[in-house]
């Protein structure tokens, strides 16, 4: 195997002994790629630095949350401030009530809202309160959508579960799958009959506004407001999962961009700023159905966490600064016109997505991708020619070709060139 990384298989052969996988989240163990995972020792900026010392430019952002690139220098000093006053106290603190103001602030949609510590806590939460407000049981999500890994929602999800081919996952009550109706996204009318038959049934419909654990798949103009008029026709909630789009597609994320009022929305990723932290919230009447003042229970030990809510909120000031989001995603775009005439130079069909900060590299011969049918005839042996030609000249994609790709605040136009030097060659070797 590979000198340049001894010191990661060497890790990753002492983690399988006691580590399942040796991972503690399947997509990080390299499956839908092949290979030795990266065993990473700091970041700093749009950079990686594994275990070998090899440096990396990251597209991957930790999943998302380093917008602003790594070791923010005030994240950084907000968080050894609030090292010195404490850790944890298990009880209310004048930082989550300044969160919550901020959340509110940015997303009107959301009147009032709770955190908890992922966005798996965020989505099962919010379909407890759907399903505690409506007094219904069913629920609706879309093909290829993935929604942390809630036993109801973990039904032909993306991410992790789609990289390895195993969207359903054992353990889930078949009951349990039965109250999930799955649907194809971008497909209104499917929704349409849908609701036609049991909408009277449906506690809420749950959707990533900008699908991103499928790759990346813009909503096609008029599918989310046409979720919003249905869901509304029928007494059913709406619910967007702004996990990953939350604070990313804009500062008021998808909600924001499209302008589209949800009744209640998930966020997590950005919003601890690389801490644990999720955060569910919406109409204030929905929300007052939680314990201790409803009847629908929710808690949370860990909730509120001192040292998490200070790296959200000094990320979500720092992001609020105008012009940030547009430079995001100019940057962004001169990024992928770059790849894909390298792409188109090199022979090969290829085809990009993007939506603010976020975006899609697809080896596909469709030339736009608005259906999760087109995404899975990805050439996913090509990506993975690709991903290793780039992660060997010092490029880290996600290592999955079902997965979203994220540009951050610290990404220079040096990144940039050097990110397309080394796709020339990676495409010339993925031939
Ligand atoms: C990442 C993600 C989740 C799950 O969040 P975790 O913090 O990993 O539990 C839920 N929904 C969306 C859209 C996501 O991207």
């Amino acid at each position: 195997m590979s000198q340049r990384l001894a010191n990661s298989i060497a890790l990753f052969e002492q983690a399988v002994r006691h580590i399942p996988g040796g991972v503690n989240s399947p997509v990080r163990a390299f499956r839908g790629v092949g290979g030795n995972p990266v065993f990473f020792k700091s970041a700093s900026g749009a950079h990686l630095f594994d275990e070998d010392g090899n440096r990396y430019i990251d597209y991957v952002g930790a999943w998302g949350p380093m917008i602003l690139g790594h070791k923010h220098p005030k994240v950084v000093a907000a968080l050894h401030e609030q090292l010195d006053r404490g850790i944890a106290y298990g009880a209310p603190t004048a930082l989550e009530v300044q969160l919550a103001d901020k959340i509110c602030e940015i997303l009107p949609s959301i009147e009032s809202v709770r955190l908890v510590n992922s966005g798996t806590e965020a989505t099962m939460s919010a379909l407890r309160l759907a399903r505690g407000c409506t007094k219904r049981d069913k629920v609706v999500k879309f093909e290829g959508c993935y929604h942390g890994h809630v036993d109801s929602l973990l039904v032909k999800a993306g991410s992790g579960a789609l990289t390895l081919g195993n969207p359903d996952s054992a353990g889930i009550p078949a009951d349990t799958a039965a109250q999930t109706f799955v649907l194809p996204y971008n497909d209104l009318d499917a929704v349409e009959h849908l609701f036609s038959i049991h909408g009277h049934e449906i506690a809420c419909l749950i959707v990533e506004p900008v699908a991103g654990n499928m790759n990346c798949v813009p909503p096609v103009p008029g599918f989310l407001q046409g979720l919003r008029d249905i869901t509304a026709r029928h007494g059913a909630l709406l619910i967007f999962d702004e996990v990953m789009t939350g604070f990313r597609v804009g500062l008021s994320g998808a909600q924001g961009r499209y302008g589209i009022t949800p009744d209640l929305t998930t966020l997590g990723k950005i919003i601890g700023g690389g801490l644990p932290v999720g955060a569910f919230g919406g109409r204030k009447d929905l929300m007052q159905q939680l314990a201790p003042l409803g009847p629908v229970y929710q808690a949370g030990t860990m909730s509120g966490n001192p040292l998490a809510v200070t790296a959200g909120l000094v990320l979500l000031e720092e992001i609020s600064a105008p012009g940030f989001h547009a430079a995001l995603e100019a940057k962004g775009k001169r990024l992928l016109e770059g790849l894909t005439t390298l792409a188109h130079e090199a022979g090969l069909p290829f085809v990009t997505t993007q939506v603010g900060g976020m975006f899609g590299l697809y080896f596909n011969e469709n030339d736009r991708i608005e259906t999760f049918a087109q995404v899975m005839q990805s050439n996913v042996a090509r990506f993975r020619t690709f991903f290793h030609a780039m992660l060997e000249r010092g490029v880290y994609l996600a290592p999955s070709a079902f997965e979203a790709g994220f540009i951050c605040a610290a990404h220079g136009e040096a990144d940039i060139a050097a990110t397309l030097d080394a796709a020339r060659a990676a495409f010339a070797a993925s031939k």
